[in-house]
Formats: C-alpha cells, sequence, structure tokens
C-alpha cells in the first residue's frame, strides 16, 4: 500500500467487507481490507448461503425491498465475478419452499402468500419431493428466491476488489482507531496506516467499536450450529425451510442442514444437543434419511442486533466512520445490497433517504441516555 495510506480503510474480512471493497475499488476509491486471520473465516463460512428473501420477512416494507435488490444483484454479479475471478459462486435460481405440518403453520403460509407477490401455494409437496414425510400438509413455494455458496462469493469479492486496485492485509488485527478530525490513524499490532474513512465490519465482534466511540453497543452475537450429509442422489433442488430449520442440497451432492440459535453464546464448539435437535427435526421431515452419509459439521457467530435490523452507514458524530454489521442471519443474502450502499454514501451518490434512515446508526444514539467518551 503506497506510503501506508488508502482512502477507505474496512475493519473485517468477511463477506460484508469484501463487498464493500470490491464496490468500492470497482468506482476507483483505494479500499484496503484488514483481516485479522484468514478472510471468510467466521460467520461468512458458517452461512448455508440461502437468498431468503421470504422466509425473513413477514411484511412488505422497506427492509423486504432492500432484501429483494440484493437477491436480485446476484444474477449479474455471478456472471461478472466469474468473468473476472473465475469464481462460479453456486447461484442456484431453483426457488425455496417453506413446509407446513400444523393446522396452524398452514395458516400463517397462506396468509404470507397473500401477503407477497409471486409466491405459489403447493398442497400436496409430496408430489415434487417423494421422500418427503406424509405430515407436509402443504408448503409455500418461492420460486424467485435460492442460495449461493457464501466462500465463494467472499473469495470472488476478494479478489475482484484486489484486481480493481485495492489492498488486503490478513492476519493483521485492528487494535485502535485514531480520529484526527479529517482523517484516520488505525493502529494494527504490526504497524500504523492512514486513512480518510474507516468501515468497522467486523461481524459479532463490531461491538467494540460502537462502544469506543460513544454510542450503545447493538450487537448480540448469536451462536449458530449446522452440519452436512452427503446423499446418494439429488432428490431436489430447492431449499427447504421447516420451522427456522433448513436442507439446503448443494449441486456437488452435500446436503446443508441448519441452523440452531443461541444468543449471546460466543463458544465455537458444536455440541451434541446442537446437532440431535438438527437431526430430530430432518428426520420428522424425511423419515428414510437416517442411513445418510454423515460428512461435516461446524458453527458460526451471526452478527445479530436488538432491533434485529443491520447497521450500515455514517457514525452520527464521528464523520467519516462508517459501520457495515449486525446482518444477522442474512448477510450472505445482503452483501451486495451493502456494499453498493456503502460505496454510495461515501462517493457521495443519491441513496433512496428512507433507506439510509432504516440502518443508520443514528438510531442508536437515539436510544436514551448515552456518553460520548471517543478520544482522539
Ligand atoms: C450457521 C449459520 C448459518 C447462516 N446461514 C445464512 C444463510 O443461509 N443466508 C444468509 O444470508 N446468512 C446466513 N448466515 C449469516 C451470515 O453468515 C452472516 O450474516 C455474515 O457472514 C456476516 O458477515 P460479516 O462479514 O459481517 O461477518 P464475518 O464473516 O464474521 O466477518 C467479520 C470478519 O471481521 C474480522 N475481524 C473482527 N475484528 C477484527 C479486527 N479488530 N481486526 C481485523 N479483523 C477483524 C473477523 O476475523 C471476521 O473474519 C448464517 C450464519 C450462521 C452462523
Amino acid at each position: 500500500m503506497k506510503n501506508n495510506h488508502c482512502d477507505v480503510l474496512i475493519i473485517g474480512g468477511g463477506i460484508i467487507g469484501h463487498s464493500i471493497s470490491c464496490y468500492l475499488n470497482k468506482s476507483g476509491v483505494h479500499a484496503a481490507v484488514v483481516e485479522k486471520q484468514a478472510s471468510g473465516g467466521k460467520a461468512t463460512q458458517a452461512a448455508a448461503g440461502m437468498l431468503g428473501v421470504h422466509t425473513e420477512n413477514e411484511g412488505v416494507g422497506k427492509y423486504h425491498q432492500f432484501c429483494e435488490k440484493s437477491r436480485d444483484m446476484y444474477t449479474g454479479l455471478a456472471q461478472e465475478l466469474r468473468e473476472l475471478t473465475s469464481i462460479d459462486i453456486g447461484l442456484s435460481h431453483f426457488g425455496m419452499m417453506e413446509i407446513a405440518v400444523k393446522d396452524e403453520e398452514k395458516e400463517a403460509l397462506l396468509l404470507k402468500k397473500s401477503t407477497f407477490r409471486n409466491l405459489e401455494w403447493l398442497e400436496t409437496p409430496i408430489d415434487r419431493i417423494p421422500s418427503l414425510s406424509d405430515k407436509a400438509s402443504g408448503a409455500l413455494f418461492m420460486k424467485d428466491d435460492g442460495h449461493v455458496e457464501p466462500r465463494q462469493v467472499c473469495e470472488s469479492f476478494k479478489r475482484a476488489a484486489l484486481l480493481y486496485g485495492g489492498d488486503l492485509l490478513e492476519d493483521r488485527t485492528v487494535l485502535r482507531v485514531k480520529n484526527n478530525q479529517g482523517s484516520f490513524t488505525v493502529h494494527l499490532d504490526s504497524c500504523s496506516l492512514t486513512a480518510e474513512h474507516v468501515v468497522v465490519a467486523s461481524g459479532a465482534e463490531s461491538g467494540q467499536w460502537f462502544e469506543t466511540t460513544g454510542l450503545p453497543n447493538p450487537i448480540v452475537p448469536t451462536k449458530g450450529e449446522s452440519f452436512s450429509i452427503k446423499l446418494r442422489e439429488n432428490y431436489f433442488n430447492e431449499a427447504l425451510f421447516f420451522r427456522d430449520f433448513y436442507v439446503v442440497p448443494k449441486p456437488d451432492g452435500r446436503c446443508i442442514i441448519g441452523a440452531t440459535s443461541k444468543p449471546d453464546d460466543k463458544t465455537t464448539n458444536t455440541s451434541v444437543g446442537g446437532l440431535s435437535s438438527l437431526m430430530n427435526l430432518l428426520f420428522s421431515l424425511f423419515p428414510e434419511w437416517k442411513e445418510a452419509a454423515f460428512q461435516d459439521f461446524w458453527s458460526g457467530i451471526r452478527p445479530g442486533t436488538e432491533d434485529g435490523v443491520p447497521v450500515i452507514g455514517e457514525h452520527p458524530f464521528i464523520s467519516n466512520l462508517y459501520f457495515a454489521t449486525g446482518h444477522y442471519r442474512n448477510g450472505i443474502l445482503l452483501a451486495p445490497a451493502t456494499g453498493q450502499l456503502i460505496e454510495k454514501q461515501i462517493t457521495k451518490k443519491p441513496i433512496d433517504p428512507s433507506i439510509q434512515e432504516l440502518f443508520s446508526p443514528s438510531r442508536l444514539a437515539e436510544k436514551g441516555e448515552w456518553t460520548y467518551e471517543y478520544s482522539s
């Protein structure tokens, strides 16, 4: 990096940090990512990669629109990133299905169908997926949703950003950021850099950057555990959703089953209890899969927020300091739109004011008592 200086320094090399870097460098703003371990090794590697616009939204609104926009950006990105980096991001266009077993689940899904456009009700989902239990009383088919391979998306954003002229420092930790009123000095474990802007994209570890800049910490780290099996044949291509649990078939024959939800659990082990609860749900949907070959298991910490909405935007009192964090279960879905939103904010391009307001960190400062303790 020339003179240890960049226009934008991004703290965190997960899917969000690398998406931001990609969009900024593409538009001619020199951005550098600092990642304390290897890129994409935290929440990003744990994700199933669902682009679940309709599983993640109960109603139509600005957040739903942002999710839809980000999902749709993947179509163009898949081609752009493949041409640029030769990486296939594994975009699946087969849709998602949300399964009902109980009467109240069926009612809730039919209500959802009437809320959104383009959803289809399947009275007998077993016709489509013969290995499904006959207890399934119907399914909502969301044909426009799908899934990607999160690690490949992160890696391709990373490589694209470098090809567009960006920088990356891995195995380096950002320890402290000093505000020089107009620029920043960023202290790493091994050296110092200067930057005109800083973006906090450090996932579940973002909390400290709110606290040290005088804002209440909204981050709720929420552990999720998953496992995968290898099937002898591809029984179906749609991702299935059932009571916050999902089955995502990947083109290589792996099937990802997830995920537990454990708020404020920051441990990295994958528990026997967590996996057995997922297996019980799996066997209730697919009784014949008990003989499937177990493949792998893992966990990750989702960056949740207290109000369930990501924090994307400029610090209310420190100019040029941005947050892009708190994406909870939707960081893969929202990575493209988040990268583009931060790029537009930093380059002062026009933005829908209601989107800016929805994600703004200013909502944290408005939440009662807080003290500004940040010292330069
Ligand atoms: C089990 C599970 C399943 C999921 N499934 C889905 C899904 O299907 N669809 C979906 O959309 N989302 C899903 N998610 C959520 C998604 O994974 C996250 O929202 C997303 O990965 C968050 O990305 P991130 O870049 O903010 O965080 P991370 O990927 O955690 O990256 C943050 C990075 O910052 C680095 N860092 C932290 N502090 C510092 C520092 N001081 N200096 C330098 N680097 C630092 C960390 O090392 C890390 O690499 C799932 C999550 C889990 C756990």
